[in-house]
């Protein structure tokens, strides 16, 4: 099978969810290729080849879907897998980063010592949307000393023009939507 036939199988396998969370959003649902394993075991085997690219040193995942594709990836490129996570669940001493959400603003941590300055990190999520995440997970790895190597996502909805808020960093995404 063709690369692109089986980015197509994978799209199949993303469901769009009008209104989710709330009016006007319209919602990726990743649940039926994960509940694909032949298809799921290939969108990692194509990530995997992406990022490789890039020469990563360790990937970094966001909290929660992030954590999805993170962890199999790592495993798949036999690298250390660091865990950006939502407040207060770091037992260590965290470095934090504030970022804006349409209302108010959230954050995210990682153990401090998590980061190494000669590190090379290709920070992976689900979907890359407004870029707003990933950027704020680049300036908290950036801040430690680290180097991003890439951004690497299963789906990037293209017309929110997220990659233009996060640099120079290459970006990776099995499934793009313009
Ligand atoms: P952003 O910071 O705007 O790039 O948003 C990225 C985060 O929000 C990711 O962690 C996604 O899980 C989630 N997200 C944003 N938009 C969508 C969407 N349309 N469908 C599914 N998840 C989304």
């Amino acid at each position: 099978m063709t690369e692109s036939l089986k980015t197509r199988e994978i799209e199949a396998l993303i469901r769009d969810v009008p209104d989710f969370p709330k009016p006007g959003i319209l919602f990726k649902d990743i649940t039926p290729l994960l509940e694909n394993a032949p298809l799921f075991r290939v969108a990692i085997e194509l990530l995997a080849a992406g990022v490789a690219r890039h020469a990563p040193t360790a990937l970094v995942a966001i909290e929660s879907r992030g954590f999805i594709f993170g962890a199999p990836l790592a495993l798949h490129m036999g690298l250390p897998l660091v865990l950006v996570r939502k407040p207060g669940k770091l037992p260590r001493r965290i470095e934090s980063v504030a970022y804006q959400l349409e209302y108010g603003e959230d954050r995210l941590e990682v153990h401090a010592d998590a980061v190494q300055a000669d590190g090379r990190y290709a920070i992976v999520d689900d979907v890359l949307a407004t870029g707003g995440t990933a950027s704020a997970v680049s300036s908290l790895l950036h801040r430690l000393g680290g180097t991003v190597a890439c951004h690497a996502f299963l789906i990037e909805l293209g017309f929110l023009a997220g990659r233009e808020r996060l640099g120079t960093a290459p970006v990776e995404a099995l499934v793009a939507y313009t």
